[in-house]
């Protein structure tokens, strides 16, 4: 049974250095309108309050050397530990690590995500966290693309907007989440509304032809031929996917 079906609502908490960029964008909108009503939860925990200097020091200079600073285990793992003991096991139990080492986020974990209970997010700052936080505690990675970015904030904002999305009730017509990309492992068909002719541009006329086979077809084509010029590894799963089923 999931949080979801118990009645419960899906829960994240955020250990950062800047519990005030939250929700920051996922105060708005789809994610805004499920936060205000309780279809998802959101707590941050300053990672700061667990220092114990008098300067709140969180971060000391690399072993080995190098340039920038690291992210103490001592103090992490403490917040972290303050944080589970005060979680239901089921959302306690999955943490995960904002880092660009991490598995890559994509549409099958955000579903993934979206059927746990709940989660609990760590955003690094600086170099990065120690070492010993990491393994000590089972912390899982996950990395949002191939890039460097200045904190985790950011890419926490991107996985929870990515999994908020996918929770029942969020997004009102369900059906819009299987048509969109990556759902059946495509990119998705172009689309068009009002007005019909655009600076001389015609809807494709399949569109208002009312021919539901028809549009269906169309739009299936249009996906594949997009996957197939766009993301030749997406197209090479797909394909390897509907040969092996037949
Ligand atoms: N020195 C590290 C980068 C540190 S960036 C390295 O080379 O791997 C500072 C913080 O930003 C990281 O601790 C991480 O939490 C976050 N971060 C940076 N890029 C990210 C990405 N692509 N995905 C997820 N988190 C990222």
């Amino acid at each position: 049974m999931t949080a979801q079906s118990r009645g419960e609502s899906w829960s994240a908490t955020v250990l950062t250095l800047f519990p005030e960029m939250f929700p920051g964008p996922l105060g708005h909108s789809l994610a805004g309108k499920a936060l205000k009503n309780g279809l998802w939860r959101l707590e941050t925990v300053d990672i700061r309050d667990f220092a114990r200097d008098k300067h709140r020091s969180v971060d000391d200079a690399p072993f080995g050397g190098g340039p920038g600073m690291v992210m103490r285990a001592d103090i992490l793992a403490g917040a972290l530990d303050h944080v589970r003991s005060g979680l239901a096991p089921r959302v306690a139990g999955r943490v995960l690590y904002l880092s660009p080492r991490g598995r890559r986020l994509d549409q099958a974990l955000a579903r993934e995500l979206a059927g746990q209970d709940g989660l609990v997010l760590i955003c690094g700052r600086f170099e990065g966290v120690d070492q010993r936080a990491l393994t000590g505690r089972g912390i899982e990675e996950v990395s949002v693309g191939d890039y460097v970015l200045s904190g985790g904030e950011t890419a926490a904002l991107v996985l929870l907007d990515a999994v908020v999305r996918l929770l029942p009730g969020v997004i009102g017509d369900a059906a819009a989440l299987e048509e969109e990309s990556f759902a059946q492992g495509l990119l998705e068909y172009p689309q068009f509304t009002r007005p019909q002719i655009w600076e001389g541009q015609e809807v494709p006329a399949v569109l208002t032809s009312g021919h539901h086979e028809k549009i269906r077809a169309w739009r299936l084509a249009q996906a594949e031929a997009l996957t197939r010029e766009r993301r030749p590894d997406l197209w090479e799963r797909y394909l390897r996917s509907t040969k092996s089923r037949g």
